[in-house]
């Protein structure tokens, strides 16, 4: 079925209350588990390409990895740049062919946040590509911080609008209390933060940190107005399972296809599970691309 720009892809989930998976990609194997992943359960998905695997296997080569992956796929797909810190960066995965990409400026100076991922936005959108945006600071399951500083971190509604209409993105990622990583103790998200946020922002929010969040909770979120929602870890988890189960299983194994199918197998299951959690099973057929 081919690219579609996120910004459609994520206007049909928040409208029809469903939210979209946005799962990571690391290689060949983790693409194509993905791919497999939503085509047997008919989903619209979006593969993210994050800063770990451009520093090692290169933007350009690992999209062109995912487009020759693609071709076979019969539902609708959209490559993702995933917390992109450079006005650079960006252009570059515009020019490659994405058909959304993130600016990260959570961690600028309001005016400089708002600044650039406006002038990135512009770009996109000449070329009819989503654009994301982030406010507020969405932490790591490792920083060292207390329940108040914690609470400091949380979007307000009056920054999210304010951010949302200054800096022209088409969805908007907020710290509603998840963070990247595992999960120590069990996250107890901000319902009613998001509520405040989606009552006077009106464009679809995306969820980061969706890994180790119990099921009930993204589902409440996702009822919210949450229409993205990233999963890393617990992909990594399943593939690096498969992988070590494999090797354990045939010690002597020395070729690569017989112990990364394995690994890809476990993936593959694993976002099946996070597709049907998020609603989107099924919703390919309502987009033509
Ligand atoms: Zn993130």
């Amino acid at each position: 079925m081919g690219y579609i720009s996120g910004k459609i892809l994520l206007e049909h989930a928040a409208k029809n209350h469903y939210a979209v998976g946005a799962f990571s990609v690391h290689n060949a194997e983790t693409a194509k588990a993905v791919l497999a992943a939503a085509q047997k359960e008919n989903a619209p998905v979006i593969l993210m390409i994050g800063q770990k695997v451009i520093q090692y296997m290169g933007l350009k080569p690992m999209k062109e990895i995912v487009d020759s992956l693609a071709k076979d796929v019969d539902v609708p797909i959209c490559v993702h740049l995933d917390h992109s810190r450079t006005f650079e960066q960006n252009v570059q995965a515009i020019h490659a062919g994405f058909q959304s990409v993130m600016f990260d400026g959570s961690q600028l100076p309001y005016e400089e946040n708002v600044e650039l991922t406006r002038s990135i936005a512009k770009i996109a959108h000449s070329l009819n590509m989503g654009m994301e945006g982030e406010i507020g600071k969405i932490g790591g399951t490792e920083d060292d911080i207390t329940v108040e500083e914690k609470d400091a971190m949380l979007t307000t509604a009056e920054e999210a609008l304010q951010f949302s209409e200054d800096s022209e993105v088409d969805y908007l990622a907020v710290s509603i209390g998840t963070a990247h990583g595992v999960y120590k103790v069990e996250p107890k998200l901000n319902f009613k933060r998001l509520q405040e946020i989606t009552r006077v922002v009106k464009k679809p929010i995306v969820l980061h940190g969706g890994s180790g969040v119990p099921d009930e909770q993204i589902q409440q979120v996702i009822l919210g107005g949450v229409a993205k929602v990233n999963v890393d870890t617990e992909l990594r988890q399943a593939f690096t399972e498969g992988l070590r189960e494999a090797l354990a299983a045939s010690p002597k194994e020395i070729h690569p296809a017989n112990y990364l199918t394995g690994a890809m197998k476990k993936m593959e299951e694993k976002t099946r599970e996070k597709i049907r959690l998020f609603g989107s099973a099924g919703m390919a057929k309502f987009f033509l691309t």
